[in-house]
């Protein structure tokens, strides 16, 4: 029996899953905290007793090779990972340090791009649009990001970058981001920028689901929801404009404001070169397995 192994590494928790390689059904599942406080070499040494917990537990053979998805990327030239938000992994040999530590040999790719190719393989898709070529996976939340699957498979691009919207140009002279430049598209929309222009609006402290549910009688609730539609029309139009993906997935906890299904297509089409849209928008299904999922059919 063919199985395929996955791993979800993030910020706070660790998850490992295992398909049937046939029809990708989910044999075993377990997660563990990411012992960030720990260090480096703890977060690799947790994934291989993980590994190791899972097989023991279903009686499963250790396999020759695992998918491993995590924030950031691995740079080509110097082999070590860059952007993560999990920091304490940028600039280190992951790739190379995660085989030697699990002996075995590891497929690394960003957790966005693990998400696109989870729903477009298992998840909203399939469901809707299976013929689907070119899907783009939006994450918009804490922080705002992207992962591009084309045919079936992820498309990393030269740097790896490929996808990573969330930090093209939107304001001039905007917020500062933590990628060292100002105006991203991040500092505008992300879960965190916006509950930011709530509070400057009204000097109220609210998450972004209590502004959203506010916005029938607040008025600097509804600047906040239409502040979002505006930009995230104008930020999305650059990657139609670019791509034309067949479909745009909108995941991450921004994603799950309803209105953004009905309002975002006609804020996007202003700024699109064509005189209409037809491209989906599409909320994920998979929920917050979309990861390791994902992680798990890099090999499929
Ligand atoms: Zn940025």
């Amino acid at each position: 029996m063919g199985l395929l192994w996955g791993i979800d590494l993030g910020g706070t928790k660790t998850e490992c899953v295992v398909l049937r390689a046939g029809d990708k059904e989910i044999l075993a599942r377990k997660r563990t905290a990411t012992p960030v406080e720990a260090g480096y070499g703890a977060i690799l040494l947790n994934i291989r007793r993980l590994m190791h917990t899972v097989a023991r537990e279903n009686r499963f053979p250790l396999p020759q090779t695992v998918g491993i998805g995590t924030p950031g990327t691995l740079d080509r030239e110097t082999e070590t990972l860059k952007n993560s938000n999990t920091t304490v992994l940028n600039g280190k040999p992951l790739l190379k340090e995660l085989e030697d530590t699990l002996d075995m040999k590891v497929i690394l790719e960003n957790d966005a791009n693990c998400f696109a190719l989870a729903e477009s393989t298992l998840g909203v898709v399939r469901k809707v649009l299976p013929q689907a070529q070119t899907v783009f996976g939006v994450i918009l939340g804490t922080g705002v990001g992207g992962g591009m699957v084309c045919d079936g498979r992820v498309w990393k691009g030269r740097h790896g970058i490929a996808g990573e919207w969330g930090h093209n140009p939107l304001l001039e002279n905007g917020d500062a981001c933590y990628c060292g430049r100002r105006g991203c598209v991040e500092t505008v929309i992300s879960g965190p920028a916006l509950e930011r222009f709530y509070r400057q609006q009204s000097g109220c402290r609210r998450s972004l689901k209590e502004i959203v549910s506010l916005t029938p009688t607040d008025a600097a609730a509804r600047a906040t929801l239409e502040r979002l539609v505006f930009f995230l029309g104008k930020a999305l139009a650059v990657v139609v404009n670019i791509l034309d993906p067949d479909v745009i997935i909108l995941g991450g906890g921004v994603g799950n404001v309803p209105a953004l299904y009905e309002q975002v297509p006609a804020a996007l089409s202003a700024w699109m070169f064509n005189d209409r849209l037809t491209t989906p928008l599409l909320k994920p299904a998979l929920g917050d397995s979309a990861g390791v999922l994902g992680a798990a059919l890099l090999q499929a």
